[in-house]
């Protein structure tokens, strides 16, 4: 039920469980995150509370620039590990808030094609999709856009691909996206509370839109691909 992502020229492990942490209000049943590494893309995952990631982390640790993470509140598939997001292929790795609605038809058709399911949710047709779109030739970009042109329902997404591991994308339809500009870096998430410890300007995505935040900066499209330009405005941290 929340999402979070950052890019940033420090390691972004603790500020990805610091802003689940922040999301956590919204109410979760798991947790997980992806980090970008030069070796593909690692990933960790707890059911229960966000002590249990925490824990893991402790004994398994990930570090890197770029990362997604996501508390999850179960709408398709019983709360559980292998439902817990990020869910993932080799080649990209997604968190979603929402339901997919087309989730079904979605899954019969990828399943036709030889793409493997490995949890119950409605969210996992994200990440194949993408996959078979990648496979079929597509940029990154493209293979993201054109996925999500076939998505009905309602999403927030975060997106980071193995081939490029300095990226975050985001989309959303229906479902709130802040970006945060800070010192460190761009951090995405699901509302602007959990980003006041690290943004001090931010911008509210619109639906349709495609962000992509790089150490370059951010670039945000419309659904027909023009670059359009969302305003920033400071972060107003209450006392
Ligand atoms: N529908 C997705 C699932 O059940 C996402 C739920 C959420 O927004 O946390 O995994």
């Amino acid at each position: 039920c929340g999402i979070f992502a950052a890019v940033s020229e420090t390691s972004v492990t603790s500020a990805l469980v610091g802003g689940l942490r922040a999301l956590s209000y919204r109410g979760y049943d798991s947790s997980g995150l992806v980090i970008a590494q030069r070796t593909g893309l690692q990933r960790r995952r707890a059911p229960g509370k966000l002590d249990a990631l925490s824990s893991l982390l402790k004994e398994h640790p990930l570090e890197g620039f770029v990362g997604i993470a996501h508390t999850r509140w179960a709408t398709h598939g019983a709360p559980s590990e292998s439902n817990a997001h990020p869910h993932m292929t080799p080649k990209v790795a997604v968190v979603h808030n929402g339901i997919i609605e087309n989730y079904s038809a979605l899954k019969t058709d990828l399943e036709s094609d030889g793409y493997r399911f490995n949890s119950e949710t409605d969210s996992e047709c994200i990440p194949l999709l993408i996959t078979r779109n990648l496979d079929k030739g597509l940029s990154p970009e493209a293979a993201l856009r054109e996925a999500v042109a076939t998505l009905e329902g309602s999403f927030a997404i975060a997106v980071i691909f193995a081939s490029e591991p300095n990226t975050v994308y985001a989309a959303r339809l229906g479902s709130p996206l802040v970006i945060g500009q800070g010192a460190a870096g761009h951090f995405i998430s699901s509302d602007s509370i959990a980003l006041a410890s690290v943004a001090r300007n931010l911008c509210l995505l619109e639906d349709g839109d495609v962000a992509k935040v790089s150490v370059d900066g951010l670039v945000i499209t419309t659904t027909h691909g023009e670059t359009t330009h969302r305003e920033m405005k400071a972060l107003q941290v209450s006392e």
